[in-house]
């Protein structure tokens, strides 16, 4: 049975404007139906496609192959002309699934799929494109709900109910109340955008220690921790104690080396040398001191030092920032399944914990105006987001958990922001 779409991004542009940024970096996972019917096409005598082996086998699941990048980068069936070669001779049904959807996510929640999207896409940073909510945009995501539900063989209704604590279900229309707080909260412009992420914060602390009311009560209450946190949470970031020199500062920058990387291409490095080149750069960024490595091609030359001294986040960046987090929050894409499996309240910790890092690394780019330092920043930190399997080891997750039940997650919030 189909399911609707709802809450679609509303807020968000998009078209896709052939930057082949996706092919590059993008890993296609296919599986073994897709591989044999792209086999079976005319495909061996095309100059545009070098000769195989076009597939590479991995293990996920339903997927045991990905698509095979060229040797100078690229997947192998992106032209020249940044042209997908399968979609320019078959049209876009041939294609992998994952490639079909990209950049959008479709998450079930219950009676109907929620629409994520991802940021790593130029487009979608820079909200570059047609409005998600017109009625084309919708009929497309219709269709590619029905596509994703033939694809996975289940539909929305066969999504367990969220945890908003481990062990500890919620429905999925009281996730939907929260949710609707949550974005309430992200979008009320009375403040700047990083105070309206501390009272988040500030929310789920209270919530964490026990939220009983369920049902319709549950709006009402959340509302009213809303109202109640609000006097306590400081109005200018300057004010907030910095985060602790050692070991908060420490962790943020160990978990910054993650999101801060970008692979250009996924035969570039490989086995032993993307390892060593992993611990060697992770090592400066946790000494925190000298130049920052080039991680990835948007940082400029620059020193850790100096990205610290670096003050003031104009306003006009909210704006940018706010699109994102309405984005991550309506979709669901912060908690379950799309996030390693994180409970509510965790997941959205970790969504919050994206703030500092975005905003240390456009400071780490003094040489773009600030909207599109951010823009690149969120770019970067989104392909990680939910996406980077480093993020769901246990000692990554533990570092992440440790940083913010010291409470330093507020403080390096506010820190970057000041
Ligand atoms: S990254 Fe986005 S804009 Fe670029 S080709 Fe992929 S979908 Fe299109």
């Amino acid at each position: 049975m189909s399911h609707p779409i709802r809450n679609l991004p509303v807020v968000q542009n998009w078209s896709c404007h052939a930057c082949g940024n996706c092919c590059r970096t993008l890993v296609g996972l296919v599986t073994d139906e897709e591989k044999r019917r792209i086999e079976a096409l005319d495909l061996a005598n095309d100059p545009k496609i070098p000769p195989g082996p076009w597939f590479k086998p991995v293990a996920r699941g339903a997927y045991r192959w990905r698509l095979n990048h060229r040797r100078e980068g690229g997947c192998v069936f992106l032209t020249s002309e940044n042209r997908c070669r399968l979609q320019e001779r078959f049209g876009p049904e041939v294609k992998p699934f994952v490639c079909r959807l990209f950049p959008f996510m479709l998450i079930p929640a219950g009676n109907h799929w929620r629409v994520g999207m991802r940021f790593s896409c130029p487009s979608v940073a820079g909200n570059q494109g047609r409005p998600m909510a017109d009625t084309e945009s919708e009929k497309d995501l219709v269709h590619l709900s029905h596509l994703l539900e033939h694809h996975v063989g289940r539909s929305a209704d066969a999504a367990p109910a969220p945890m908003i604590l481990t062990g500890q279900e919620l429905s999925w229309p009281d996730a939907c109340r929260l949710v609707d707080v949550m974005v309430e909260i992200a979008q009320d412009r009375r403040d700047r955008l990083e105070r309206r992420l501390r009272k988040c914060l500030a929310v789920v602390r209270i919530c964490r220690a026990g939220m009983g009311v369920r049902g319709g009560q549950l709006s009402k209450f959340l509302q009213a921790v809303r109202s109640a946190v609000e006097p306590d949470i400081p109005r200018e970031p300057a004010t907030l104690p910095p985060p602790d020199p050692l070991l908060g500062r420490l962790l943020f920058r160990v978990l910054l080396a993650i999101f801060a990387r970008h692979y250009h291409d996924t035969n570039q490095a490989s086995g032993m040398r993307r390892a060593l080149n992993r611990v060697r750069d992770g090592w400066s960024f946790a000494r925190g001191r000298g130049r920052v490595p080039r991680v990835n091609d948007y940082l400029d030359e620059i020193r850790f030092e100096d990205v610290e001294q670096r003050q003031g986040i104009p306003p006009e960046v909210d704006e940018t920032l706010e699109r994102y987090y309405t984005v991550k929050l309506n979709s669901f894409q912060f908690f379950g399944p799309p996030n390693f499996d994180r409970p509510i309240w965790d997941g959205l910790e970790s969504l919050i914990l994206t703030l500092p890092m975005i905003l240390w690394l456009s400071r780490a780019m003094p040489g773009q105006p600030p909207v599109e330092a951010v823009q690149r920043a969120i770019q970067l930190v989104d392909d990680h987001f939910g996406g980077d399997a480093m993020l769901g080891l246990p000692h990554i997750r533990y570092l992440e958990r440790t940083l913010i039940e010291r409470g330093d997650l507020e403080k390096v919030v506010a820190w970057y922001s000041r």
